[in-house]
């Protein structure tokens, strides 16, 4: 069975007025989501939903924690996960793009699907940078062992390290074009060495 199936609310059965429903979410929805970067987790979804005879308007609680890797040390780690969030779902014969803030289901189908947008929210509930917190002491929770194979000591080596990084993935992604590219650099070096061959 599709594990998504699980987190959806028939809703045509419901009456004009307020509903309670609760989802539990684990590692096996985590899987569902390819490319997911979160590996594991669980977290409680809490749905406020009023159903007027237009449309639905649902309120998210989500709590829980998402395994994610550390940006600093590579290893893996728990981060808390908070959100709250109000989706409105509307309905048309014609297919309309969805967002984070209203969701267009066709009248035909008598599900409302939610895994989708549940997925979505505990992702953009982390933060962009995920790095481990600190302890009571004030002493980072990073593994010292990755962080040494690294020679990342202080935050400033972080940042070139990432700036580093951020540059390689660049000139993986789009070849050679501007003069920073290890392959230009290496062009013009060659023309030099030719140039000067030429001279003697
Ligand atoms: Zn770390």
């Amino acid at each position: 069975m599709d594990i998504l199936k699980r987190y959806a609310i028939p809703y045509k059965g419901l009456s004009i007025g307020n509903h309670h429903f609760e989802f539990e979410v684990d590692d096996r929805f985590f899987d569902a989501f390819e490319g997911s970067e979160i590996h594991r987790g669980h977290a409680s979804v809490s749905v406020e939903l009023v159903k007027t005879e237009r449309l639905l308007t649902l309120d998210f609680t989500i709590d829980g924690e998402a395994e994610v890797t550390c940006d600093r040390c590579l290893d893996e780690f728990m981060m808390p996960v908070h959100y709250a969030g109000t989706l409105q779902v509307r309905f048309s014969e014609t297919e309309k793009e969805s967002d984070g803030e209203v969701m267009w289901l066709s009248p035909n189908e008598t599900e409302l699907p939610l895994g989708q947008y549940i997925y979505e929210s505990i992702s953009l509930s982390l933060p962009y940078r995920k790095i481990h917190p600190e302890d009571a002491e004030g002493h980072s929770l990073c593994n010292p062992e990755m962080l040494s194979r690294f020679r990342i000591v202080s935050e400033e080596e972080f940042e070139q390290f990432v700036q580093q990084t951020a540059a390689e993935a660049a000139t993986e992604n789009a070849p050679a074009q501007d003069g920073d590219s290890p392959w230009s650099e290496l062009e013009t070096l060659k023309k030099k060495l030719e140039q000067e061959q030429q001279k003697k």
